[in-house]
């Protein structure tokens, strides 16, 4: 089916804050669902709640452009329970669907309609991977008004014949531009077709490139377009510093120790960026072995290890969580205080991603970004983004020691010599330890926290044999797995290549 366009977008760009109404009551919600907001301490509704609710609640298209960390989830959920309050669920019949891209981002948006929809009796069912199939298949049965899922599980379920999406009378396309990053627009093209032409349509996304304006060219009737903040801007309350590290791993290691350890107390929790699963996996182990309370969170773990990790953070139990951006992406995490990049992303609107999560609500955050000799081009890539110079933390990369000029090891060079090099040029005597699989031993240990640790170092097995493909926007991946929600899969030998593999051939 296609969808006629009826009319352009309205392209306006301004920020909406000037016009918005100030209180939650102006905005036409239910008094059930004003009561819940009331319940949850909001006062204010913040810009894309202010900009989109009412329009959502004339039944009409939304384009928001919003970021995490802007109260975008609770801009649809409301409006939607306003309108559940009409009609009930049939069969293996849902009557709203939202689609996100990671099961985390899923988890929470179900949190939000447990918080804001206590006085409203709806089923939400949560169709994601790494869950068992039939107990998703028991919800969609009992009929479910709410739908939240990713987009893998729920064409699994749609195939599998346990899912009609023809009653869908809202569908929401959360994230749409890590919808891209990760390779779902074919499915989301797909699931789109099958939901019936009349429906309501909920768009965000961080950013707007071209994949997704035409997504919303295709699927979105004469949306209201609204935009909160511009996905290039970074906060005003984030003081923001790069630091110069030597190129190899345990430089930047020790660089990232003292960093944690000067800003000591300052720390209330962390979340310390990489780019690569694998580089989670072996910066998690050697914070650990240095006796640091860390966890890590990326795309191989399996469900429970990662809510696990996730709300033992959020709880305060772990303070640094070693992450990879799809992994870390949207999460709710507030008061974050600090962000360390270990490695400065390749793509410079991570940056912007990964510093918003400090910051928030003109709360004051601290974001280090690691920068070896290497990275430089990415640096300045990221400045012309933000549309400002970072200041060096402690002296630029020309006062680093000749010894320390070597080549970054992101995405190059690594192997299971150099991690050991002695010529490494390392300023501090002690011995960074050998990574490999130890229990860890946490502050306070509980059962549930070892076995999530245990099960982070497992899945970190798992990952450390592979390596990850290379970010190619121009070339975005097919998901090769319908539960795969982390787009760094690794394919062939990785960067374990035989050296009998590396000869060059005489023909
Ligand atoms: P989100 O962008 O949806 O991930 O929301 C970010 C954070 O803002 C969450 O912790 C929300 O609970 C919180 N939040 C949402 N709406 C409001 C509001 N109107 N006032 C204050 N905080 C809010």
């Amino acid at each position: 089916m296609s969808v006629a366009i009826e009319s352009t977008l309205d392209v306006s760009t301004e920020p909406q804050t000037q016009e918005q109404p100030v209180s939650f009551a102006d905005l036409g919600l239910s008094a059930k669902v004003l009561a819940a907001v009331t319940d949850s301490g909001y006062t204010t509704p913040t810009p894309i709640q202010a900009g989109a609710i009412p329009h959502a609640l004339q039944g009409k298209d939304v384009l928001g452009i919003a970021q995490t960390g802007t109260g975008k989830t609770a801009s649809f959920v409301l409006p939607m329970l306003t309108r559940l309050e009409k009609g009930r669920a049939r069969a293996r019949m849902p009557r709203t669907l939202i689609l996100e891209p990671t099961r985390e981002l899923a988890a929470q948006v179900e949190e939000n309609f447990t918080k804001y929809g206590k006085n409203h009796r709806l089923t939400v069912a949560l169709l994601i991977g790494g869950v068992s199939f039939e107990d998703q298949e028991k919800k969609l049965e009992r009929g479910a008004d709410v739908l939240i899922a990713t987009p893998g599980r729920l064409l699994d379920h749609f195939e599998r014949g346990k899912l009609l999406l023809t009653g869908v009378e809202v569908l929401v396309i959360d994230e749409a531009d890590r919808m891209l990053d990760m390779g779902f627009i074919p499915d989301i093209e797909r699931i789109c077709k099958l939901i019936p032409f009349t429906r309501q349509t909920l768009f965000f996304s961080a950013t707007m490139p071209p994949e997704i304006t035409k997504l919303t060219e295709q699927f979105l009737h004469a949306p209201v377009r609204i935009e909160v903040a511009r996905a290039s801007s970074t906060a005003k309350t984030v003081t923001q510093r790069l630091v110069k590290s030597g190129g190899k791993p345990w430089d930047k290691r020790a660089v990232l120790r003292d960093l944690i350890r000067a800003e000591g107390d300052e720390i209330n929790n962390a979340i310390i960026f990489c780019n690569r699963k694998v580089d989670v996996s072996e910066l998690f182990r050697s914070l650990l072995k240095y006796d640091f309370n860390a966890g890590a969170l990326h795309g191989d773990m399996d469900q429970r290890a990662r809510m696990t990790m996730l709300s033992n953070f959020r709880d305060g139990k772990l303070k640094l969580l070693v992450a990879s951006d799809v992994a870390a992406r949207g999460l709710d995490i507030p008061e974050v205080s600090h962000v360390f990049n270990f490695d400065v992303p390749i793509h410079s609107e991570d940056y912007v991603h990964r510093i918003g999560r400090t910051g928030r609500a003109g709360r004051s955050g601290k974001a280090f970004t690691i920068v070896t000799k290497s990275d430089t081009r990415y640096v300045d890539a990221i400045e012309k983004l933000i549309g400002t110079t970072i200041e060096w933390h402690d002296g630029d990369l020309s006062t680093l020691p000749a010894s320390d000029e070597s080549e970054s090891a992101t995405g190059r060079g690594r192997g299971k010599h150099d991690r050991r090099g002695k010529q490494s040029g390392r300023p501090s005597k002690t011995k960074e330890p050998e990574v490999i699989a130890t229990e860890a031993k946490p502050e306070d240990p509980d059962a549930v926290e070892r076995r999530a640790r245990k099960e982070a170092i497992r899945s970190d097995n798992a990952a450390r044999r592979v390596q990850p493909e290379q970010r190619d926007r121009a070339a975005r991946p097919h998901r090769r797995n319908r539960d795969d929600d982390d787009i760094n899969t690794i394919v062939g030998f990785g960067d374990e290549i035989p050296a009998f593999m590396m000869v060059s051939a005489k023909i």
